[in-house]
């Protein structure tokens, strides 16, 4: 077993033995690095020398015999939507391209805290505006299990590195599905929190009622020591949730008898890969076989998620986008002939094509006259199917369903139908609207050999028992276990 396929937990207890120490394991991630990245492009910046000074200093405070937290040493990396103090944070973006933030977000900031050693920042889809992270200003990230394959958005570059072992972890953000589509479609772990669970101050907006950070791991375990570090009141985020972080590494002890789980019938309807169907319902089978209760439930109002998302997630970019105007920070263009030269000439130069999309979809559905029609609308929507949770968890803990409906598609295949790539998110979406916490778990391949992932969804604030659900499935099978050969 080469290092770089272990997980953090196994890191963790190899550095605490003193059987490794932080500085290999950087060396060993950076020269992943070093060799793959030129083709898989799942980083924007690496911050070598950074890293290596962080890791000689967790290596003196093992050695010292200090206590240690499960991410001391362990080399990570960040979705370049982050602020990271003194690093260029650019959101893949060329309005932001030269933008170097003078503070840390609080993930970033609690994760050093923690001791992890952070080797760079993950490409991603502009502003997270996608779902196959070819939307980047920068490089278009190839899927680790097939370079001819997007690795999902907008967390791609977050899901090939962890998939590729050019890092152990990675914290990405999932606005409509982010962390768990990408998580599928390269074989690893990918977690969204209920809304609020983590603190948004130094995330980069893009629909604030929706963003959500979340850990991008190799196991279940995994994430659970992610998100355990990450996870928490903040002050600086009026909406981050002030209630105790649970021990999250409990929660993913322990068996699940008796644990009901439903199988929403929207979720396996015509567009689903047969593949993809059979891989959860296998999944469903072996959850039964361990005790598990599985039954069928309905979420009515799925067919309407992906319509009222590009409603509201338009309407808060097109108002969160604003402030890119040229004159606080970020991209201006020179020599303008007076202010308004200056503030269109920048945002055209500046946003690329999906970003001005979004603005104007966003724009149009606030703009008065359409305000009732739209964006009222979607709000009186968006409830109706957070009421669609609420009525199945009166019967069932968890729901179990397909992450994306089919696996890894072509680069350039869903580029220019803008439609036909927003309903690649059509089963992660709801979970954002409701605000509910979901976890994407590797559950097959396809023919091709391209990973296939499930998601369990929770009530709000149940990310122990989808921690719970998830590493009890991994106990039972080993897709978790599988890496391309790279
Ligand atoms: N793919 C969806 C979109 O394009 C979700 C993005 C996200 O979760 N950041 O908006």
């Amino acid at each position: 077993m080469k290092l770089y396929n272990l997980c953090i937990h196994e890191l963790h207890e190899k550095l605490k033995k003193k059987e490794v120490s932080s500085i290999e394991l950087t060396e060993a991630v950076l020269e992943r690095i070093e060799r793959l990245d030129e083709t898989l492009h799942a980083f924007i910046t690496v911050t070598a020398e950074d890293a290596l000074s962080a890791a000689k200093d967790a290596d003196a405070r093992i050695s010292s015999g200090d206590e240690l937290t499960p991410l001391t040493g362990i080399p990570i990396s960040i979705k370049d939507i982050f602020c990271t103090k003194d690093i260029p944070t650019t959101c893949a973006s060329g309005i932001l391209k030269d933008f170097i933030p003078p503070y840390d977000s609080t993930v970033v900031k609690r994760l050093k805290e923690a001791g992890a050693v952070i080797v760079g920042k993950n490409n991603m889809d502009e502003f997270a505006m996608g779902s196959s992270t070819e939307n980047s200003a920068f490089n278009i990230t190839k899927n680790p299990w097939s370079p001819d394959k997007i690795p999902g958005g907008s967390s791609g570059g977050s899901a090939a590195a962890v998939a590729a072992g050019e890092s152990f972890a990675s914290v990405g953000t999932d606005t409509g599905g982010s962390v768990r589509q990408p998580a599928a479609l390269c074989g690893v772990v990918g977690m969204k929190p209920t809304y609020g669970r983590i603190s948004r101050y130094g995330m980069i907006a893009f629909a604030s009622s929706l963003d959500q950070a979340g850990p991008v791991t190799k196991d279940v375990k995994d994430a659970a020591i992610i998100l355990g570090v990450i996870a928490g009141h903040d002050p600086l985020d009026s909406t981050s949730i002030n209630k105790p972080v649970p021990n999250y590494l409990e929660s993913v002890q322990g068996d699940i008898k008796g644990l009901k789980i439903g199988i929403p019938k929207e979720y396996f309807i015509e567009g689903v890969g047969k593949e993809v169907a059979d891989a959860v319902k296998d999944a469903a089978l072996a959850m039964e076989k361990e005790g598990a209760v599985v039954k069928e439930v309905s979420l009515p109002h799925t067919e309407y998620a992906v319509a009222t998302y590009y409603v509201v997630a338009t309407a808060e970019a097109s108002s969160n986008l604003a402030r890119y105007d040229g004159v606080k920070y970020g991209y201006r263009i020179d020599e303008p002939n007076d202010l308004m030269d200056m503030y269109c000439r920048t945002r055209d130069e500046g946003f690329g094509a999906e970003v001005k999309r979004r603005i104007m979809l966003g724009t149009y559905v606030l703009s008065a006259g359409y305000y009732d029609a739209y964006y009222k609308k979607a709000c009186e929507v968006r409830t109706l199917i957070r009421n669609d949770f609420d009525e199945v968890f009166k019967v069932v803990d968890l729901i179990l369903a397909p992450t994306s409906p089919t696996p890894a598609f072509g680069i350039g295949e869903k580029k220019n139908d803008p439609l036909q790539m927003y309903l690649s998110d059509i089963f992660t979406i709801p979970c954002n609207l409701a605000g509910l916490p979901g976890i994407s778990i590797p559950c097959g391949f396809s023919e091709e050999g391209l990973p296939i992932g499930m998601q369990f969804i929770g009530r709000s604030l149940a990310e122990d028992l989808i921690l719970k659900a998830g590493a009890c499935y991994q106990g039972i099978t080993d897709w978790h276990l599988m890496s391309p050969s790279l």
